[in-house]
């Protein structure tokens, strides 16, 4: 599909991550204004519950947009999220007659705070990257183990904090927690040394489940994707994630993009997963492609430095799909929810270069690598990190909009009342 223009001209530019093809939702507000839905359109925020509120978008079950989130939207489904696109498209289309009536409802981007899209309900994170997997359990167990046993057979996750989830531009905390090294003979109390990032997607569901779905069920379930950093303390992590897994080293934040791409603006970009090395069990197996082709980058900014691109790869290099984790967390008859986000997993790419943590960027600490003024081995206080993403169109790109975070220092003593 072409560049669908837009009267907004600021939205035909080729590498706008906002043309009138995407239509990302995300919630935003505007000096004194309470937060509120608004779509991306160029430089502009769509004051969608503005629209609404005027006659001009008659949703099916409407009003949806009179609250600060998408979940209403999300919840009532494939019709009404196609119904959404297409008035808006017809609004905002070159030549659109409601022009004089919509105009007035655009906010430049630059004038609005960008906040939470969407009430995250659970929060699943999993750990279904070929590249990752693999780096990570050679430096922990050596390469000829590298690969638990049940990895190629089933997508691999655990249950997150959804109080945890954050919108793009929110500062993190260095966390404290036990620690222990593998020659301590005691764990000690410390702020995190090792403070790490997960360059992910985050798959957002909309329609809710009861009882197992299959794998083009639960694509259908998907409204749309983000991009998503989940902080790891990887010292804290190394002690406390036997036997049941991570828990605070992973609890601290994780961050999200501000807008949801809906999964209608990505479907020119669908890609099967990589050849299965083993074959899946039926349930498990895709009907169809289901990853996206989504170019993704990390950058590092140190505090009053220069901006360092520390890793480049693609959504296209999971082994698993979002729908193949979906499908596999229903399996049990798991209820899924109307605003439930399943992180992807890390998204590593085979190269050095491709790497989508500092853990593997510096192989867990022995081999620093080089940024602008510098070098890393894990996030220092201060450093900026952003995930961006896009998809190259015909004519035109999608965007997400950054991911960023800025690690602020740990607490002197985080059990000191003032
Ligand atoms: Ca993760």
């Amino acid at each position: 599909m072409p560049l669908i223009r837009s009267w907004v001209q600021s939205a035909n530019a080729p590498d706008h991550p906002f043309p009138l093809n995407n239509l990302p939702c995300g919630v935003f507000s505007s000096s004194a204004d309470e937060p509120r839905c608004g779509v991306a359109i160029g430089d502009f925020v769509l004051d969608v519950a503005a629209l609404e509120e005027a006659g001009l978008l008659a949703l099916p079950d409407g009003p949806l947009l009179d609250v600060p989130f998408w979940n209403d939207v999300m919840e009532a489904g494939p019709d009404v999220w196609s119904a959404l696109r297409s008035r808006l498209t017809a609004l905002l289309a070159e030549g659109a007659a409601d022009r004089a009536a919509v105009e007035p409802c655009l906010v430049p981007l630059a004038d609005v705070t960008l906040h939470m899209p969407f009430l995250v309900s659970e929060y699943t994170d999993f750990y279904a990257g070929r590249h990752h997997a693999f780096n990570v359990g050679t430096m922990f167990r050596g390469a000829e183990n590298a690969l638990p046993p049940n990895w190629l057979h089933i997508p691999i996750g655990y249950n997150g904090r959804a109080s945890s989830v954050v919108v793009s531009g929110t500062e993190v905390r260095r966390p404290w927690g036990q620690l222990k090294g593998p020659n301590d003979d005691a764990p000690r109390f410390a702020p995190s040394a090792r403070f790490d990032i997960e360059l992910e997607m985050g798959a957002v569901v909309g329609t809710p489940s009861d009882g197992p779905v299959t794998v083009a069920e639960a694509d259908a379930m998907i409204f749309g994707y983000v991009l998503l950093n989940d902080w790891s303390a990887r010292d804290i992590q190394a002690w406390e994630y036997q036997p049941l897994g991570p828990f605070q080293a992973k609890a601290t934040a994780t961050t999200i993009s501000p807008w949801i791409v809906m999964r209608a603006a990505l479907e020119p970009f669908r890609t099967p997963t990589p050849p299965r090395e083993v074959p899946l069990l039926p349930h498990l197996q895709e009907p169809g492609p289901m990853l996206y082709d989504i170019a993704l980058e990390v950058s590092l900014t140190p505090e009053g430095g220069t901006e360092t691109v520390i890793s480049r790869t693609n959504y296209a290099e999971m082994y698993y799909s979002a729908a193949q984790q979906l499908a596999q967390h229903s399996t049990c008859g798991c209820p899924m929810n109307t605003g439930d986000l399943l992180g992807s997993g890390t998204i590593s790419g085979p190269t050095k270069e491709s790497r989508g943590s500092l853990l593997e960027l510096s192989w867990g600490g022995k081999e620093p690598f080089a940024i602008a003024g510098g070098t890393r081995s894990f996030v220092e206080d201060n450093d900026t990190l952003t995930l961006r993403g896009r998809c190259k169109g015909d004519g035109y790109t999608i965007g997400f909009g950054d991911c960023t975070g800025r690690v602020i220092p740990a607490l002197a003593d985080p059990y000191k009342r003032t």
